[in-house]
């Protein structure tokens, strides 16, 4: 997408051209349509604000600011310092680094969310960036509250060298712990979602949801080409084809993502039957986000569903109780 501003005019989005089609669209239809181009339905990127406005009840959500920014541990200098990237992304974005985290209801039901904005870097994964979703996931696991992660990334920041590619392991042991304590974690892949963000958390949620033709992959198709020699087949490495593969559970249209994600949630979310939040359990340290009353959101048995393999966890779990 790309904005047309106005000579002369203060509003710098009156109008905004979609990438696919090239239509110009005006920018408060483009905005009241959630950046889906109305002449040919491309879903243009969200920031990680506005994502949170669509998927969040109105006034139901809040930023948590957790204040990790990310640090040049390097002394990376390419055509700029990396320093002078990070204050750019962070002018540009008013955030801390690339993802936002966020708590607030959907449809009523409370979640915790890690919304990544592609505009900070290209929503490359640093060191910054992993631990703020490792906090999030570690703040459902706390309080027993569904994790949602929404993805947009280029992949691991380069500037980080080892330290972001270490950040697929840290995030993806923080969804392993939540998996554990059966805390339903789901992601949602929008356009694009590359490199170490498509092999960790993106992928290893309980349930992948993807917005139309989101692509979704770890190398490129151009390099994958250039690796092969051959030509790769219409719609490679798009949400459609990544779901008929099975990377992909189901794709929902951004008008319809927050209602049915939400009851897509529902009917998975028994799994979340089997237990409740470990006392005792070993977390590691950092700083949490807690309920004031550190006490779960909701008992496992509050989860009212018919699913037959959470009806036997729940009846094993009360037959262990009784004895
Ligand atoms: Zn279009």
């Amino acid at each position: 997408m790309t904005t047309i501003p106005v000579t002369g005019n203060d509003d710098a989005t009156v109008w905004a051209a979609c990438s696919r089609c090239h239509s110009v669209i005006y920018g408060k239809r483009f905005d009241r349509e959630l950046h889906v181009c109305a002449e040919c339905g491309s879903h243009e990127r969200l920031t990680a604000r506005e994502r949170a406005c669509q998927l969040f009840d109105p006034a139901g959500w809040d930023i948590v600011d957790l204040g990790i920014t990310p640090s040049d541990c390097l002394g990376f200098v390419d055509s700029k310092p990396y320093t002078q990237r990070i204050e750019e992304a962070r002018a540009l974005t008013g955030m801390h680094s690339a993802v936002l985290c966020v708590r607030g209801t959907v449809d009523g039901h409370e979640i915790i969310a890690a919304i990544m904005d592609f505009r900070f870097m290209g929503g490359s994964l640093s060191a910054a960036a992993g631990e703020v979703i490792t906090v999030a996931a570690e703040t459902a696991l706390s309080e027993w509250i569904p994790l949602l992660i929404v993805s947009a990334s280029g992949g691991a920041r380069m500037q980080e060298g080892a330290m972001s590619l270490m950040q697929m392991a840290k995030t993806n042991q923080a969804l392993a712990d939540l998996d554990d304590a059966g805390v339903l974690t789901v992601s949602l892949v929008t356009d694009p979602t590359y490199g170490g963000v498509a092999a960790s958390y993106a992928t290893a949620c309980d349930v992948v949801l993807a917005e139309p033709a989101a692509r979704m992959g770890f190398a490129g198709p151009r390099v994958i080409q250039q690796t092969i020699g051959q030509q790769l087949p219409k719609g490679f490495q798009t949400a459609e084809s990544l779901l008929e593969q099975g990377f992909v559970d189901e794709i929902h249209p951004v008008e319809t993502l927050r209602h049915d994600a939400q009851a897509g949630a529902a009917t998975r979310a028994g799994r979340a039957g089997s237990g409740g939040p470990r006392s005792g359990r070993a977390t590691r340290a950092g700083p949490v986000v807690r309920r004031g009353d550190g006490a779960p959101h909701r008992a496992p048995d509050d989860v009212r569903l018919r699913d037959p393999v959470v009806d036997r966890v729940r009846r094993a779990a009360r037959r262990s109780r009784g004895r």
